[in-house]
């Protein structure tokens, strides 16, 4: 079929063709209509964290339709809208599966794309493309009354900061704090609005406030001004960090309240600078991390946006504009998140 990928980390996507496993007694079998883009895609795609295999196809955000379904399939008929994350397969038996907590599969879970197809034993492929092969239990239901493409970053964007809020036990009383308005900070806000919190975010770019108050904000805070900084010390129960590429973390901890986190999500790698031990020993505060959500979870996430209305902002883009999108979040100027209109790669 046809997808869109690159043969290389310097070399642009471009349109190529990938097999798919045929539909096994528990697959699922979608039709994309649409695919969000994430930065995650970029990172793979530039091989920012090592380990990609080419060719590779991203895209971990998508809501089709159900073509085929196998012989054992419950959950899903031909027809549907379905959609399905970040992930496509896990071991099932170990101790975080077991909890629903796929993403943290001890083995490993298999990635939507850069993973390692069980049936094959090839890579798998991403959402970039014509249709995607998934087991059901890997397949999400779209609540009816929710725009299709403005759901897309719900399965990436929206878990991976709702999983964060959950565990936290974000609620009423609580004070959030969201680190970069991109695609994971912008339902960062809108998430932990809905939940009831007082949420803040912290942005280098002047110019995204009236947006993020748009968005469900109560405060913008520039985190280049010190005296702005200044102002919220000793405030936030959980500052979600979206920042994908190395950053001073140390910058947020005063920010932060006694027993406070700070929940890194997006830079994957060492710190420089270090991180200091004083003010977490001083104010028992956490410096943590989190990956995407599981499962159960992402339904569970999913269901609340469809009862709050929740859906991501989104500009939609062809599949020929891919090159110049990932330029676009480099420079950070995604209003909030690309969606690829997956009618373009077919006709
Ligand atoms: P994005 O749309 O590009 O947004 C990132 C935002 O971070 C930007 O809009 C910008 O906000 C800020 N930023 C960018 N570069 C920065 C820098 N050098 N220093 C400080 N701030 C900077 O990206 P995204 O799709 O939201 O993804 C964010 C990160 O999360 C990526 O690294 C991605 O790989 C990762 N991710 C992790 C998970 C997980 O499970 N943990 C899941 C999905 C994605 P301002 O303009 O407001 O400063
Ligand atoms: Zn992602
Ligand atoms: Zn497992």
């Amino acid at each position: 079929m046809k997808a869109f990928g690159t043969q290389a980390a310097e070399a642009p996507l471009k349109q190529l063709h990938i097999d798919r496993r045929a539909v096994t007694p528990k697959d699922v079998e979608i039709d994309i209509l649409y695919c969000g883009v994430c930065h995650s895609d970029l990172h793979t795609a530039r091989n920012d964290w090592g380990g990609t295999i080419y060719p590779a196809v991203p895209g971990h955000e998508i809501v089709g339709r159900v073509t085929a379904v196998g012989s054992e399939v419950t959950k899903f008929k031909v027809g549907d809208i379905a959609a399905v994350g970040c992930l496509v397969d896990s071991c099932r038996e170990c101790s975080s599966c077991k909890r629903d907590l796929e993403q943290y599969c001890i083995p490993g879970f298999t990635g939507t794309y850069n993973g390692k197809d069980k049936h094959l034993g090839t890579q798998t492929f991403g959402g970039y493309s014509e249709k995607v092969v998934v087991d059901e239990h890997f397949v999400l239901k779209v609540p009816a009354n929710l725009d299709l493409a403005a759901t897309a970053p719900l399965l990436c964007a929206g878990i991976t900061t709702w999983s964060p809020l959950k565990h936290w036990n974000v609620g009423k009383d609580s004070k959030v704090a969201v680190v970069g308005l991109g695609g994971l900070g912008h339902m960062a806000i809108k998430l932990a609005k809905a939940l009831g919190a007082h949420v803040t975010l912290f942005s280098r770019s002047p110019g995204k406030e009236q947006d993020a108050l748009d968005l469900g904000a109560d405060q913008v805070i520039i985190s280049t001004d010190k005296s702005q900084m200044s102002s919220v010390t000793g405030k936030f129960d959980l500052i979600i960090d979206t920042v994908p590429y190395i950053h001073d973390v140390n910058h947020y901890i005063p920010s932060l309240s006694i027993n406070g986190t700070i929940v890194l999500v997006g830079y994957l790698g060492p710190l420089d600078p270090m991180l200091n031990s004083v003010p977490m020993i001083l104010g028992r505060k956490s410096v943590a991390g989190s990956v995407i959500g599981g499962i159960a979870e992402t339904q569970e996430m999913l269901d609340f946006c469809g009862e709050h209305n929740i859906v991501s902002e989104i500009e939609m883009i062809k599949m020929q504009d891919i090159n110049e999108a990932y330029e676009r979040m480099l420079k950070s100027d995604v209003r909030y998140r690309f969606v690829i209109d997956m009618a373009s790669l077919k006709g």
